[in-house]
């Protein structure tokens, strides 16, 4: 009998306990999303309410359950509590629970619970702060790498999707080096603002963990989504009209910091989460997209019978 029989049974019990772990975990992400770009440590000190600084009692810092009992407010001096907190500790325990789905019980599956956190907080402080922290990129890369080598070591049965270190090191090299060459032709030859040397580390890390599949596929899914997202931006922005600042108040961006034309007033978006979503959707599902995306473009086409289809319709 392997371990997976064995385990069927308790598969439920399991994916609960990734959810219970990635809620915590995703507490953890907030810390880092609040303080890193204030350059303060994640270790010290002890959460507490940033109006009235109070400590934060245990029972007021359960996962989601807290900050709906508090009814989204500090117990002590009554500020309200962000909603982006229960946002991500319940977005991280979804993703733990589907890592632990998809990858059961693999070497796979931890390496991956840690690296849907860490495209979380890529996501939300690119969202907040338009930064995408050092602290994962630049020891992402290593890391990533590293990993290659244990799936050289463990090959398929690891459930990791990169087990050769020459994919792994070509990913990073060509998620980096994409990225840097439309860095450099925006600024040098568009005179616009590039995208930043922040996505250059993060699309080089993917890469590093994905292997080059992974990053190209990856900026392909990202690309879609952020060209999606810019349009139905452009799109709010023309039908809104101008209207005056003060009439549209932002809570999550950081007010009278907007001297730099990098807004999404100026038609910018980071383009951080939509890396971090290509790359999950990537991690989760890239081999089935990659054998469907060839099934299609080698498919024999019957253009007769679709034909025949919509004049049968038009009939
Ligand atoms: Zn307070």
């Amino acid at each position: 009998m392997v371990l997976t029989e064995i385990t069927a049974p308790l598969q439920g019990i399991f994916m609960i306990g990734a959810f219970i772990l990635g809620a915590v975990v995703g507490s953890f992400c907030n810390v880092c999303i609040c303080r890193w770009p204030a350059g303060e440590s994640v270790v010290q000190p002890r959460s507490r309410c940033p109006k009235c600084l109070n400590g934060i009692a245990w029972y007021d810092n359960i996962p989601m359950v807290s900050w709906l009992v508090l009814g989204a407010k500090c117990r002590h001096c009554q500020t309200p509590i962000s909603a982006q907190y229960p946002l991500v500790e319940g977005l991280t325990g979804v993703l733990f629970a589907l890592v632990f789905w998809a990858f059961g019980l693999t070497p796979a599956t931890p390496v991956y619970m840690l690296f849907s956190a860490a495209m979380v907080i890529v996501t939300f402080q690119d969202l907040n702060d338009w930064t995408i922290p050092d602290e994962i990129s630049i020891p992402g890369i290593p890391a990533g790498i590293a990993l290659s080598l244990a799936g050289m070591y463990w090959q398929a049965s690891s459930g990791l999707r990169v087990t050769d270190i020459y994919d792994s090191l070509l990913g990073a090299a060509l998620g980096g080096g994409i990225l840097f060459a439309l860095d450099r032709i925006t600024v040098l030859v568009l005179k616009k603002p590039g995208m930043g040397f922040g996505d250059v580390k993060l699309l080089a890390m993917i890469g590093a963990f994905l292997g080059w599949k992974g990053a190209l596929g990856t900026l392909v899914i990202a690309s879609m989504l952020g060209s999606v997202a810019g349009l139905c931006l452009i799109l709010y922005f023309r039908f809104r009209g101008p209207v005056d600042k003060e009439d549209q108040p932002e809570p999550d961006a950081p007010q009278g910091e907007s001297s730099d034309e990098i807004t999404l007033e100026g038609h910018y978006l980071p383009f951080g989460p939509w890396l971090a979503v290509g790359a999950l959707i990537f991690m989760f599902i890239g081999p089935e997209i990659i054998d469907s995306y060839f099934a299609f473009i080698t498919a024999p086409t019957e253009p007769i019978m679709i034909y025949e289809d919509i004049s049968a319709l038009m009939r």
